[in-house]
């Protein structure tokens, strides 16, 4: 890839799955917060300067309801 073409990606979260364990949220705050309603949401796109901590949330999530879209 060469950097220079902006690419927009979005997470996407399956929020019927979402245990509310927080992880997401920790690891990417930019992007994950924790919604009223006591589940995860996404708060914030994706950028150069996250990407990589919310890739790394959506692997690590416990039930495997974040997705990366591009
Ligand atoms: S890591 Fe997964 S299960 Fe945990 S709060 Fe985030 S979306 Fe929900």
């Amino acid at each position: 890839m060469r950097g220079e073409e902006e690419r927009v990606v979005k997470a996407k979260i399956n929020r019927e799955g979402c245990i509310s364990c927080g992880l997401c949220v920790s690891t990417c705050p930019d992007v994950f917060a924790m919604a009223d309603d006591g589940f995860a949401e996404v708060c914030g796109e994706i950028t150069d300067g996250n990407a990589a901590e919310a890739q790394e949330a959506a692997d690590n999530c416990p039930v495997n309801v974040i997705e990366i879209e591009d």
